[in-house]
């Protein structure tokens, strides 16, 4: 066998995607498969944005554009920061991206190494301790507990950061949970990080347009104080349904103490994938700068199904299910069922088709939930759930 150097052997995986894989072969082999597992829309890209790059390819742009990203998308991409958020970004700190995994990458291969320390949220997206380990920097799991309803503590944050901690990764709203942070929660982590200067922050924003029941996304751009230490990760992916374009943007510092992060990224561009695909970058400007009416009716069909997940699965004996504020997540606890997280979801998959993913596939704090991805409509949901309730039934 070929040896790879050892950093190759610590990455992780997605378990979505194995997940989706068997259900895919389970459906091909006849079973009547709903997928409540992976997480994407299962909405159409709106058709402004496809027009958009089909004329792109059109009028012959099909070459590569700068490495950071088209000039007129990343200014698409600070009249949307602007909106959301309040605050004025230069297109010069803004990266477009081939999808939001990608800064994800870029910002941990660059504070992670052995000896340096990384907090990433448990339960949270896998991807973050995958590649902490990859660095063969140390993952430190900063817990997001069911009790504060999945949004993360400043205080059990703060107090986990010490020297060695280089990187603080932040998800809000959340995969997997549906947790939103409050404002007042992040005032508390910022004015804390104060004591921790050297500590860069990467903010997992790509659920920002994706709250409910008026709960609104604080970004950490609102705050200037840590603005040259900040990695805002964002993209198209889940607002306007987007995941198979690979398109993501991210901000970073460009001054101060942060200065020299944006050349980094952009060489690493250079060295890794060019750019992003010129037509898909049309779309996207075409994505921010467009009529929202269908990411507006997506929000509302996914807040109908939102609700009705919560009451369907609430009514499920030893089934809790905290009614997720944001993302298309919800997390229900299914301790009292005696079940094992991950055997529920292989059992509920083989022998229901019903696709969910066991709580661990995202930390160890995740045992005890499965996740149920509602990207799927409200007639499938209520006959997964009563699947799920039948199975539980025995
Ligand atoms: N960040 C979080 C929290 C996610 O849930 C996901 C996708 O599921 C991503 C980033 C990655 O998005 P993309 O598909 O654009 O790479």
């Amino acid at each position: 066998m070929l040896r790879t150097v050892p950093h190759f052997d610590r990455i992780g995986e997605e378990n979505a995607f194995a997940v989706l894989a068997r259900a895919t072969a389970l459906a091909a082999g006849g079973m009547d498969v709903i997928n409540l597992g992976i997480g994407q829309p299962d909405f159409r890209t709106p058709d402004h944005i496809v027009e958009a790059a089909i004329k792109a390819l059109r009028d012959g742009h099909h070459g590569y554009t700068p490495a950071t990203g088209l000039i007129a998308c990343r200014e698409a991409v600070a009249r949307r920061t602007l909106t959301m958020t309040g605050m004025e970004v230069s297109p010069e700190t803004i990266m477009i991206m081939p999808g939001g995994k990608p800064t994800m990458y870029a910002a941990i291969v660059m504070f992670g190494e052995p000896g340096a320390e990384i907090l990433y949220p448990d339960p949270g997206f896998p991807i973050y301790r995958s590649m902490i380990e990859f660095t063969g920097a140390k993952p430190v799991p900063v817990p997001v507990r069911e009790e504060n309803g999945f949004a993360f503590s400043a205080e059990e944050t703060l107090a986990l950061i010490n020297e060695n901690t280089r990187l603080l990764i932040i998800n809000s709203p959340a995969n997997p949970t549906g947790g939103v942070t409050p404002k007042a929660e992040i005032d508390k982590l910022v004015k804390g990080l104060e004591a921790w200067p050297d500590v860069a922050i990467l903010s997992d924003e790509i659920y920002d347009a994706m709250t409910y029941d008026g709960e609104t996304h604080t970004s950490l751009l609102a705050y200037p104080e840590i603005r040259d230490r900040l990695v805002v990760l964002n993209g198209w992916s889940k607002t306007w349904a987007m995941t198979g374009w690979r398109m993501g943007w991210s901000i970073w510092p460009n001054s101060g103490k942060g200065a020299g992060l944006y050349d980094k990224v952009r060489k690493l561009a250079v060295n890794c994938w060019s750019c992003v695909n010129a037509p898909s970058q049309f779309a996207g400007i075409a994505a921010i700068d467009g009529p929202q009416d269908d990411v507006d009716r997506m929000m509302a069909a996914f807040d109908r199904r939102r609700k009705l997940v919560v009451e369907r699965m609430n009514a499920i004996e030893g089934v809790s299910c905290t009614t997720p504020k944001g993302a298309f997540y919800a997390f229900p606890n299914i301790g009292a069922t005696g079940w094992q997280a991950r055997k529920l979801a292989t059992s509920l998959l083989d022998e229901t088709g019903v696709a969910t993913i066991g709580g661990p596939d995202f930390g160890i704090l995740g045992e005890g939930f499965i996740r149920l991805s509602y990207a799927n409509s409200e007639e499938n949901i209520e006959r997964a759930i009563e699947r799920i309730g039948g199975f539980l039934a025995g």
